[in-house]
Formats: structure tokens, C-alpha cells, sequence
């Protein structure tokens, strides 16, 4: 036979194989609709038609392999249908809406859950990584099937993988080492760990596997002799008994004698319980009946006796556990276990299918609440419904209240269900929050309040001129965390805006008590406040009310009622002079100048000059507060302002500002001047600015098409006075017909 032949002689035959899994369901689950699975097989067959496995076979035996084993696992009929189907979405032509019009809902979702698990980038990280990745995926199967199907996938492409490359067999079977086994022993089922781990092995550490593998394989008449005996001798002491019992007995696992080897340093030769006995019985006091007699048969090892069915492990498992040693002083490991807790070992959560399980595994401890939540709440849910169709409707709720998300360099992050891009990025640092000035949800551009979802992967833009986080964001972030940060973030950076706003806020709130912010001046009744809430002063207040620390109307409610508890001897005369008083001292002992500018009631507040009328020392200026720039400083004559003192709910941000005493800074001011349109003019206006020492910043000129010209002037003076003079030089100069200060009418 020439290789070719030999080759072809050895591929897989999808037909023969369905057929198989058929004649196996029949047998196994008579209630499924064999038709329905058979259409399904159909409709994957065409699907992957021409489509080969690295082996050369038609890649529809994958899908049939895959079935097949959640029919080893006892899942229901759509999860079979899905296993034929799960790559149909992945690899061929066929959508969604294609299977949910032949096979429902449940199933199309189920395979496009699988679909996006593949899809899930994976590379190798640290331990806290790998199990959030767990969780995710995890989580992403919002129905557990999906990740059952998964299992069922990998441990068909594993048991396949001699034919990948080396490469592929290494990465494939560090994730299902990393990923994959660890969600089976989750799920408590352990017949796919075991054979998951034990095939990873065979490509992570091919010698060390062959090691343990031909060892065992040179002591295999010897143990099984021993095996043999062993359980003959108790199956004869059980009838005995009269107690009804099933003896299996195996040789470990390979990965788990490696694992002892390298833990304990230890060979083959070592590692002194390589076989296992598994007793297994019809009910929970036949096992410590069992137990009993196990004791009575052999001597136990101290210290190896657990009790897994009074206190099951946190993936549900149950058995008595108690290791041995045999007549010819070999030590071995007995199992026993009722045939409930047999088949929810073998296949931990698929066994809810088919078995009710006892009653005995809703014993979770109670300090394992927290750690164990999601398997108290799968019991939860299970005394709630039929055991028999609880798994059918059960969404992975385990993860309900978290959602787990990618950075771009595939870190998972773990953040509360509802999350924004405000969490994500405070999540990896608060300069990430505060800096923030977009953010990418899978190459998207989004905005902050986008809801961000499983498998995400997301990206934040920032910027060293970000103007860092507002107000909103703390109705978006969802997390505590993020919401504190925001939060600190204004307390600390935005102290001026804090203390404006808070300001403003408490005004606000004065006033529908018929008082104003003269009366939070009043020391009588700021003090048993300031002692309160251990604030040095009324600015201290304003900046709690700011960034939300405290409420206004607390503030104003106090205020008010230690004004009304102080006797009021002074009429209302005295009051006004007083406040006016007040008012002066208040000016004068505001503290130090912002930018030559005193602001009444505030120090140190941020103070911009309005563009509009530019003031100078010497003009009559009023303070406007602004929403988060602090106070703009206009002239009282400046148009802007006018109009804006004209608008009712601007009234309450008008603040008495005033010149410091002594001023060095030079100010920015602009001028126009308006004058015909002649040749030479701009060149006159600029020597005159010239000959005068005038600091010019700009000068622009323009015509205005009927023979004007606007020429624009910015110049830095010390003063009113200054300006006074230079804007007479400038008129005196031929053709110009005037010269305004800008702002003015
Ligand atoms: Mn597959």
C-alpha cells in the first residue's frame, strides 16, 4: 500500500460517524428529536462542504466529534444541535438569523456564544490574568452551554493536534492548560480536566510526559496484579457486609502524578499512590459504612482522611477520601462516593441534565460564601426550579453584576456591570482619569457614557492638556472607585472653581431663606458651623459645597437658624451700614491680589480679564463668576456686560472687585482706531506708538470699504491714565476721526 492509500484509508467518514452518534443517542437519550439533530448535521455538512482538518478530513467530522462528546457529557438536545453547528458562524457563510429559522433561538445564540469565545485573543499572563480571562469567558457565555460546547470543542482539538504544527500544538495547549482545564474543574468536571491536562502535557513537556507514561507502562502488570487483588479483596468483604457496591479502580492521571513529581521533587518511584480505588454505593450512609470497613481492612496514613461530602468542594464535588496502605505496603488512594455525587464528579455541571443531585451539596460553608457565591447561587437557583430543566434556563448569573473587558495590550479588566470608559481609564490609573480626552471601544470612537460590554476591548485617548474630568462623569462612572477619584480630582485641583461655585451655590440657596451671603459672613453664625464640620473658614465651606462635600442647603439651613436663635438688638439700619462696612473691611482683608485684582469675599479665586473690554487700573471694573473659570473682570461700562447684567439668572454671579492698592503688572488692552482710508497711515499710527514707548503686542488694519479704515491696536499700559494719554496722542494724528477702547459702544 503506497502512502497515499494508507493516508486516504484513514480518514475520518462523516456519515459513518453520524451515524454512530445517532445509534449512541438512542440509546442514551431516547427523548431527543433525531431529526432535528440529523437537519442540523445536514446543514453543517454543506456549510463546511470542501472545507478539510488538518488531517484531511472533511472538516463536518470535527462538528460531529464535538456532538458526540456532549452526548458523552449528557447534554440536552439544542446543546447537541449547537455542538454540530458551533462553527458554522465562525468559519463558513451562515448568520445567525440562518439557524435561528431552523433551530430557534437558544441554539443560534448558543452557537454565536461560542463564536465569540473563539474570537477571544489570548496570550500567556500572570495568574491574576489568566483568571479574569476565566471569568470572562466565563461570563460571556450567558448561557453555560456555551462554554460546555466550548470544552467539548478544544478536547476534540486536542485529541486531534498531532496533526498541527509544533507551534500551534505549544500555544493551543497552554491556553487549554491555562484557560480551558481550570473552567472544567470549575465546573467540577473532572473527566474533561483530566484529559484536557493530560494531552497539553503531551505537547508542553513531551519528555516529562513520556517519562511518567513509559514508567507507568513498565509497572503495569505489577499494578495491575495489585489492582486487582486490592479489589477483589474488598468487593468480597462488601457482599459480605451486605453492602451494594460498584468497585472501579485506575491508575492516576499522568498530569496529576507530574505535578507531585515536581512539587515533591520527587520520581516516579516516589509518588506512592499512583492507583486509586473508587467505591461507589447507593446512599450517603453506605459510604461511611464503606469507610468503615475500608479502615477495619487496611491501616489508614494519618492525615489523609477527607470528608468532601459533608463539606463538598466548592465546585460541588462530594466523596470520602482516606488513603491506605495494602498488605504488601503499597499505599493507595480509596473514592467513595453515592452515584450522584459519581456523576457530578465526571461531569460536574453537564451532570445537572440528567441527575438530581443530593441534597447534601447545598451545604456550601458559610466563610466560603464569598468565594464560592456563584456556586451557592447555582444551588439557589436549582431549589427554585425543576433540577431536571434548571441548567436549560440558567444564565451564567455568576458574573451578573461584572462585566470583563480587554486594554489594548489584552490585560482583562474587571470592573462593575454598566461601566463606562470613565471606569476603565480610572481603573488603570487616576492620571488616566483626569487625562482622559477620548475613548475607542472596539476601534470605535464612543462617547464617556457608553456602556461598555464582555469581550471589549477598550482605549483610552489622553492628553497632558486635558481639562481633566467634569461633573458629569460622576453620573457615568458606575464604579466607587472611579466616582472617588473624579471626586478628589475636584477637591484638590479645582479649589477656585469649587469655592466660586460653592459660593454661588450657598447664594442660591441664602436667598430662598430671604438672607444673602452677608449673613453667612456673620461670624456669630458661621462659627458653630465652621466648628461642625472642622472648617477653618467660610471659603472652606464654599469648597465643600463645591465638589460636593456638603449641601448647600444644610450650609443655609444652620445659618439660618443661628441667626434666628441670636438675639437681633440692631435694626435694620445698623444691618445695611453694617453689611456695607462689611463689605469694605472685607475687600481690604480679602488676602492677596490675583492678576492686581481683588475679588470681595474670595481670595485667591482665579481671575481672567474679559476680552471684550480688556480693563485697565483706573477703569471701573465688576466682577462676573463664571461656570468653571473663575471670575472675569469687565468694565462696568463694557457692552457684554451690560447685556449680561440685564439677564435675571446671571443676577445672583455679579461680585465686587477692586483694584489693588499698588500695582507693578502691565495689562493688555485693545484699542481701534477709526480714520480714512489714506496711504501711509498705518505706518504714521505705528511710529507715534513708537515715539511714545507704547508696548504694542498687535497691529492690524483693515479697510471697510467706504474709504474707513479700522486699525486694531493691542498695547500693554500700567493704567487708565496711561491709555488716556496714549489714545489722545493717536488721535491727534491726520485723518483719524476716532480712537475706542474696544468693549464700548
Ligand atoms: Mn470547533
Amino acid at each position: 500500500m503506497d502512502k497515499q492509500q494508507e493516508k486516504k484509508n484513514t480518514l475520518l467518514d462523516p456519515d459513518k460517524m453520524f451515524q454512530d452518534l445517532t445509534n449512541k443517542i438512542k440509546e442514551n437519550c431516547p427523548g431527543m428529536n433525531l431529526e432535528r439533530i440529523k437537519a442540523a448535521y445536514e446543514m453543517a455538512r454543506s456549510a463546511h462542504e470542501g472545507q478539510l482538518r488538518k488531517d484531511g478530513s472533511p472538516y463536518v467530522t470535527h462538528c460531529v466529534a464535538a456532538a458526540d462528546i456532549t452526548v458523552d457529557m449528557g447534554l440536552d438536545e439544542d446543546s447537541v444541535v449547537s455542538a454540530l453547528l458551533h462553527d458554522v458562524i465562525e468559519d463558513t457563510s451562515l448568520t445567525h438569523a440562518d439557524i435561528a429559522k431552523q433551530f430557534g433561538d437558544a441554539v443560534a445564540d448558543i452557537v454565536e456564544g461560542v463564536t465569540k469565545l473563539t474570537r477571544v485573543q489570548y496570550t500567556s499572563k500572570e495568574d491574576e490574568q489568566m483568571e479574569n480571562l476565566r471569568k470572562m469567558l466565563m461570563a460571556m457565555s450567558k448561557d453555560i452551554r456555551v462554554i460546555l460546547i466550548k470544552i467539548a470543542d478544544r478536547l476534540h482539538n486536542m485529541r486531534t493536534m498531532a496533526y498541527q504544527s509544533p507551534e500551534k500544538q505549544r500555544s493551543k495547549s497552554l491556553e487549554t492548560m491555562e484557560i480551558y482545564a481550570p473552567i472544567a474543574h470549575r465546573l467540577g468536571m473532572q473527566r474533561a480536566k483530566w484529559e484536557l491536562e493530560d494531552l497539553s502535557l503531551q505537547y508542553l513537556d513531551p519528555a516529562g510526559y513520556r517519562e511518567i507514561t513509559s514508567s507507568l507502562e513498565k509497572k503495569m502488570d505489577e499494578l495491575e496484579r495489585f489492582m486487582d487483588s486490592v479489589k477483589e479483596k474488598i468487593q468480597t468483604r462488601l457482599d459480605a457486609e451486605g453492602v451494594k457496591s460498584t468497585i472501579y479502580c485506575r491508575i492516576k492521571h499522568v498530569y496529576s502524578i507530574y505535578r507531585k513529581m515536581y512539587a515533591q521533587k520527587l520520581d516516579i518511584d516516589g509518588i506512592f499512590d499512583l492507583c486509586a480505588f473508587r467505591v461507589i454505593v447507593d446512599n450517603i450512609p453506605d459510604c461511611y459504612n464503606v469507610l468503615g470497613i475500608i479502615h477495619d481492612m487496611f491501616n489508614p496514613v494519618p492525615g489523609r482522611f477527607k470528608d468532601y461530602i459533608s463539606t463538598p468542594k466548592p465546585n460541588m464535588y462530594q466523596s470520602v477520601h482516606t488513603t491506605v496502605i495494602g498488605s504488601e505496603g503499597i499505599p493507595f488512594e480509596v473514592q467513595i462516593r453515592t452515584w450522584e455525587m459519581h456523576y457530578t464528579a465526571e461531569y460536574g455541571i453537564a451532570a445537572h441534565w440528567k441527575y438530581k443531585m443530593g441534597s447534601g451539596a447545598s451545604a456550601v460553608r458559610e466563610g466560603d460564601e464569598d468565594k464560592f457565591a456563584w456556586v451557592r447561587r447555582l444551588l439557589e437557583n436549582q431549589q427554585e426550579s425543576d433540577a431536571q430543566d434548571f441548567l436549560h434556563n440558567l444564565k451564567i448569573d455568576m458574573f451578573a453584576d461584572e462585566v470583563f473587558v480587554f486594554s489594548p495590550k489584552g490585560d482583562v479588566i474587571n470592573l462593575p456591570a454598566g461601566a463606562t470608559p470613565i471606569d476603565f481609564a480610572y481603573n488603570i490609573h487616576s492620571d488616566v482619569g483626569n487625562s482622559m480626552v477620548g475613548a475607542k471601544v472596539n476601534s470605535r470612537i464612543v462617547t464617556y457614557d457608553h456602556v461598555l460590554q464582555n469581550g471589549d476591548i477598550v482605549e483610552i485617548r489622553t492628553s497632558k492638556n486635558a481639562p481633566g474630568p467634569s461633573r458629569d462623569w460622576l453620573n457615568y462612572a458606575k464604579s466607587g472607585s472611579a466616582r472617588t477619584k473624579i471626586k478628589q480630582w475636584f477637591k484638590k485641583e479645582r479649589r477656585e472653581e469649587n469655592v466660586i461655585r460653592g459660593r454661588e451655590m450657598l447664594e442660591a440657596e441664602l436667598k430662598h431663606n430671604g438672607l444673602t451671603l452677608d449673613d453667612a459672613q456673620d461670624t456669630e453664625a458661621i462659627a458653630p458651623i465652621l466648628k461642625r464640620f472642622s472648617f477653618s473658614n467660610l471659603e472652606d465651606i464654599y469648597a465643600a459645597i463645591g465638589y460636593g462635600g456638603i449641601t448647600a442647603t444644610r450650609v443655609a439651613n444652620r445659618i439660618r437658624d443661628e441667626l434666628r436663635a441670636k438675639p437681633d438688638k440692631k435694626t435694620a439700619l445698623d444691618k445695611v451700614s453694617e453689611a456695607a462696612e462689611r463689605r469694605e473691611t472685607n475687600a481690604k482683608k480679602t488676602g492677596k491680589p490675583v492678576h492686581g485684582i481683588l475679588v470681595e469675599g474670595l481670595s485667591n479665586c482665579l481671575v481672567k480679564f474679559s476680552r471684550c473690554c480688556t480693563p485697565v487700573p483706573g477703569d471701573d471694573i465688576i466682577g462676573f463668576i463664571t461656570r468653571g473659570q473663575g471670575v472675569s473682570i469687565h468694565r462696568r461700562d463694557c457692552t457684554n456686560c451690560i447685556q449680561l447684567m440685564n439677564q435675571p439668572e446671571n443676577q445672583g454671579r455679579w461680585v465686587h472687585v477692586s483694584w489693588a492698592d499698588s500695582i507693578t503688572d502691565s495689562y493688555v488692552t485693545t484699542i481701534t482706531i477709526v480714520s480714512k482710508d489714506r496711504s501711509g497711515l498705518v505706518l504714521d499710527i505705528a511710529s507715534m506708538l513708537n515715539s511714545i514707548n507704547a508696548k504694542v503686542r498687535s497691529l492690524t488694519a483693515r479697510d471697510t470699504g467706504a474709504g474707513l479704515a479700522l486699525t486694531t491696536v493691542s498695547l500693554e499700559v500700567k493704567g487708565s491714565g496711561e491709555l488716556k494719554y496714549i489714545m489722545g496722542r493717536l488721535a491727534a494724528i491726520p485723518g483719524v476721526s476716532s480712537v475706542v477702547r474696544n468693549g464700548n459702544k
